[in-house]
């Protein structure tokens, strides 16, 4: 909590357009302290996505909460407004929409929702640091762009709710060298109570009011995300020009679903879709060509063994979870690897 701490909340807020942010030490105690301080906790439920990393519902269960998993839309990865409404009961406090891969959630139609229903919204930035909500929906890629602009268009995710919560684990899009994390918020009271969580619960040194954590971010990850954060929006900017370039190169590849390239995404992942059961033997086949990638997320979380029997069937996260698959990509990968990479795909699906 040394000085750099103070000064990277002061140029993340800036950055983001936000007035509080409270640097903790994971993104997972972003979700858990923005939580806590939005009131939410024993016999309130929090509606969220099935199809993301277990740090999103874990947060909801550690507060004492319920997560209520609403399905998402296929062509999106995220969670769908409409399966959203369906999963409301009385009990229903917050919703917690997931940016999956570094794209918006919808988060216009959800803040309509939370409205009608005086719920509280608390955003899964974890993917998502610099991604803007461009009002785009993602079932027509993009070409009912012009009709679906509202007052939040251009919005940092994470600003639109009431909290929104980040990562810079270091292989988030803005990462540390080590754990760290930021809760955001415009609420003067939520970032108090955020602040007071971050440190055992103690407003003054020593004079502990509530339980609390030791959330501290570290001086040294301070410093490094200092020196990176000027970077983030060339990075990102890189991150989709390489995804563009992907979805070009696979344009013509049978089974294969490529991710829609809409504004506001930044890529965090790219990720594909791999269809007719030949996910694992592709990857398998990549894997031996030295190509590396990753299944976010093999199961999701609602089929996860802690939560056992608990829960109905969400099939489009289910059926997501055997098709995903995340291809190598950072700012600078270029043109010639991401040729290779679809070489070796198109051989592996044949
Ligand atoms: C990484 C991640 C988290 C947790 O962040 P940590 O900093 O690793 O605690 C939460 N949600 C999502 C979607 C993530 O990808």
């Amino acid at each position: 909590m040394g000085p750099e701490v103070k000064l990277f909340e002061q140029e993340v807020a800036a950055y983001l357009g936000v007035k509080h942010a409270i640097a903790v030490n994971s993104g997972t105690d972003a979700l858990v302290i923005g939580l806590r301080a939005l009131g939410i906790g024993e016999g309130d439920e929090v509606i969220t996505s099935p199809f993301s990393f277990f740090a999103t519902a874990e947060s909801i269960s550690n507060v004492g909460a319920t997560p209520v998993f609403a399905d998402i839309d296929p062509n999106s990865y995220n969670i769908e407004p409409r399966a959203i409404q369906a999963k409301i009961t009385p009990s229903t406090k917050a919703i917690m929409p997931v940016h999956l891969y570094g794209n918006p959630a919808a988060m216009a139609q959800i803040m309509d929702i939370a409205k009608a229903h005086g719920l509280k919204v608390i955003e899964d930035c974890a993917q998502s640091f610099g991604a803007r909500y461009c009002g785009t929906c993602l079932s027509c890629n993009g070409s009912c762009q012009e009709n679906t602009r509202t007052a939040i268009t251009g919005k940092q995710t994470g600003t639109i709710g009431d909290v929104g919560a980040y990562s810079f684990f270091p292989s988030k899009p803005l990462g540390a060298y080590g754990d760290g994390g930021m809760v955001v918020t415009q609420d003067e009271r939520v970032a108090e109570v955020a602040r007071i969580l971050r440190v055992h619960g103690a407003k003054k040194k020593y004079q502990n009011e509530m339980l609390g954590y030791n959330s501290r971010l570290d001086t040294i990850q301070a410093a490094i995300l200092r020196v990176k954060l000027p970077h983030i929006d060339a990075w990102n900017k890189a991150r989709r020009t390489a995804a563009k370039i992907y979805n070009e190169l696979l344009a013509d590849v049978s089974d294969i679903i490529t991710p829609g390239f809409v504004d506001g995404h930044v890529f965090h992942q790219y990720t594909i879709r791999i269809t007719d059961g030949k996910r694992d033997r592709v990857q398998q086949a990549l894997a031996e060509q030295g190509i590396g990638t990753m299944i976010y997320y093999p199961i999701p979380q609602d089929r996860l063994p802690i939560y056992k029997g608990q829960y109905a069937t969400n099939s489009l996260s289910d059926e997501l979870a055997e098709q995903v698959l995340s291809l190598p990509i950072w700012p600078d990968i270029g043109l010639e690897l991401q040729e290779l990479v679809v070489q070796a795909l198109r051989s592996a699906l044949v």
